[in-house]
């Protein structure tokens, strides 16, 4: 799943909170089988109240896991990185940060935030569990909500990359060797390991015909096996981007159009040449940027009467790169954009500024597969 999709519900401290699809399973199921539960506890509350308490103490449920990933998101917001989204799925949250933090103590301080927040909702719950009755609505539900916070926080702590735990051993590992990519494959194997352990351990619940328990474990080990392949992959991009700039990949031909031609004629024009990009100029100014996804956007049969320069993203709209910023950045830049290339810029404001060049996703790619094909090459850079 990519972690931003689903239906957005709201913004907290300018993040963008979303449900996933599968959200709305677990939050069914959790709602069921408490309602279910307190039928069997509390038979003299009415089937409304049963329900009620249920819904409420599910609801307060994924108020926990949300709090847990805000407790993330604000330490992070601390060493400014940027939040892109929290979002709530099947297995739990996720809040997406827009770059790896830079140092060892960011990403275990980051990191450790999370458990630490479920364990002070713990402890709250806990002692409204103290202080009210258990057949009383508050204690009931105070009780289950102190219980599944503790379950979080140490379920958390498992030192299997991604989790928490497996983030906290990352940087501890990171801080002792001094190695992001070190640290990180460790912590990648650590992170199999645990997944593989919880499908073995799922597996062993399908021996006792528990299907239910069998199959949740070993989708949790599955997911996880899947998270922690992808973040080894990640570090493997890193390793091959280091060291290089805008410059040392970018085309140097950058195709323009004229801005007065009609969609139709630039739609000839890609077809024609395979070319995805153009700089778009009117009266030999820059004036925007056009694409094949830019004319994708506009209906086909209204092709024929806009112009190019309708559709185009205009010139202050267009993220610039500078042939020295890092290609690492700039990937990320364009990841978090969402867009396929960028021109890039040379000169500055006072002596006037010139394109000389273009880079795409696709050649920042290349980079990274020829790096995987040759394997480590020790170079000087
Ligand atoms: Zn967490």
């Amino acid at each position: 799943m990519t972690p931003a999709s689903g239906f957005k519900v709201g913004r907290i401290l300018g993040i963008p909170i979303y449900l996933h699809a599968s959200w709305l399973i677990i939050f069914a199921l959790i709602t069921y089988s408490l309602a279910m539960q307190f039928s069997v506890d509390h038979p003299h509350w009415s089937q409304t109240e049963q329900w009620g308490v249920g819904l409420l103490t599910s609801l307060l449920f994924f108020g926990s896991v949300l709090f847990h990933e805000l407790a993330h998101s604000v330490v992070a917001q601390r060493y400014k990185i940027r939040v892109v989204s929290i979002t709530l799925f099947i297995f739990g949250g996720m809040a997406r940060i827009a770059r790896d933090p830079s140092r060892a103590i960011e990403e275990f301080n980051i990191a450790v935030a999370g458990p630490l927040a479920s364990f002070f909702l713990y402890g709250i719950f806990h002692f409204l569990e103290k202080v009210f009755p258990a057949s009383e609505f508050l204690g009931a539900l105070s009780g289950w909500l102190a219980f599944i916070n503790l379950r979080l926080a140490l379920f958390n702590l498992i030192p299997g990359f991604p989790l928490d735990g497996g983030r906290i051993f990352r940087a501890i590992v990171w801080g002792a060797t001094k190695s992001h990519s070190r640290a990180t494959r460790i912590a990648g194997a650590s992170g199999k390991l645990v997944a593989y352990g919880m499908m073995a351990y799922g597996a062993s619940f399908f021996l006792k015909s528990d299907w239910q328990s069998g199959i949740w474990w070993v989708l949790i080990g599955w997911f996880l096996l899947d998270a922690a392949q992808q973040s080894v992959a990640q570090v493997a991009v890193r390793e091959a981007l280091a060291g290089l700039s805008a410059a040392d990949v970018m085309t140097r031909e950058i195709p323009t159009v004229d801005g007065h031609i009609t969609l139709e004629d630039y739609g000839g024009e890609v077809l024609r040449t395979g070319r995805r990009c153009h700089l778009v100029l009117t009266d030999d100014r820059l004036v925007g940027m056009m694409n094949v996804h830019m004319l994708n956007s506009v209906p086909r049969e209204e092709w024929a009467h806009n112009s190019v320069q309708a559709a185009m993203i205009p010139r202050e709209k267009i993220l610039w790169a500078s042939p020295q910023e890092p290609l690492l950045r700039l990937l990320e830049r364009l990841l978090a954009a969402d867009v396929n290339q960028m021109p890039v810029v040379s000169g500055t404001e006072e002596n006037g500024t010139h394109v000389v060049g273009m880079v795409t996703r696709d050649s920042i790619l290349r980079v990274v597969q020829t790096g995987a094909e040759l394997g480590p090459v020790t170079t000087s850079r």
